[in-house]
């Protein structure tokens, strides 16, 4: 531990695997008081052992169960917003419920997180939020991510809007756009592809290789801290060179 997030309150979302995960663990090493949640309790359950504070359950779909989550976490100075689900396929294979789940999952749950916890975050006078993109939708389009480039090309525009709005009140607000990183539901989409499917995902990898969640969570701790204090608004693509 470095201190790094010494002193500050986090709360993650989506925080029981993955990225959402590595980001919890990594802002508790750097000395943040990190609140966890997610809608999976038992994986959740297996955070404690890692120096988090509080885990919760949270479905981030539930407005209300959001602002009441916000109550019970109080101040809180990084809000990191982790949830998202990758739907398959192209426009043609988009219903509008498939539509309509990806954006409430993907989006509006950031719009409920950041309603809930920018005010305290306003009458502290700081705040840093981090938004998890991703690489598609953002810096390029991939195959059969129709609706969720979507939703992920919105939450950079929200991330923009949030840190216009906020810049001169001490909020800032970055996002991030990993490339592909080896996590539970990475592996799953995978193994859909085939019995190749890992290999023909680090096929597309220019160094080789995927990437990992806690490569994602070193840029997370970076935003979250005082060491970005100059940096907001900004999407930061982080995917071993997918998109070059
Ligand atoms: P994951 O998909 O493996 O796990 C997602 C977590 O979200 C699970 O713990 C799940 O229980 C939780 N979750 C699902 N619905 C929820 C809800 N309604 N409320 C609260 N929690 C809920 O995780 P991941 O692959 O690390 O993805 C995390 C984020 O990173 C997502 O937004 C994803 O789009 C983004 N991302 C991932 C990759 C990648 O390659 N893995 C690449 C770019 C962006």
């Amino acid at each position: 531990m470095s201190d790094r997030l010494k002193g500050k309150r986090a709360f993650v979302t989506a925080a029981a695997v993955g990225i959402g995960r590595a980001c919890a663990v990594a802002f508790a090493r750097e000395g943040a008081t990190v609140f966890a949640t997610d809608i999976d309790e038992t994986k959740l359950a297996a955070l404690k052992g890692e120096g988090i504070a509080e885990v919760a359950k949270l479905d981030v779909r539930d407005s209300a169960a959001v602002a009441a989550m916000a109550k019970r976490a109080g101040k809180t100075d990084i809000l990191l917003n982790a949830a998202g689900f990758v739907h398959h396929g192209t426009v043609l294979d988009c219903s509008d419920e498939d539509w309509d789940f990806s954006f409430d999952l993907n989006v509006k749950s950031m719009h409920r997180t950041i309603c809930a916890f920018l005010p305290g975050m306003l009458e502290n006078g700081r705040g840093a939020i981090v938004n998890i993109s991703s690489a598609a939708g953002v810096f390029k389009a991939a195959p059969n991510r129709y609706v969720y480039g979507a939703t992920k090309a919105a939450v950079a525009a929200l991330t923009r809007s949030v840190a216009t709005d906020f810049i001169a009140k001490g909020i800032r607000c970055n996002c991030i756009c990993p490339g592909t990183i080896e996590t539970p539901s990475m592996l799953e989409r995978a193994a859909a592809a085939g019995p190749n499917g890992r290999e023909m995902f680090i096929s597309r990898q220019p160094m080789g290789r995927l990437g990992t969640a806690e490569e994602i969570a070193s840029l997370a701790v970076y935003l979250a801290s005082d060491e970005s204090a100059f940096t907001t608004g900004v999407a930061h693509v982080i995917d071993g060179g997918w998109t070059l």
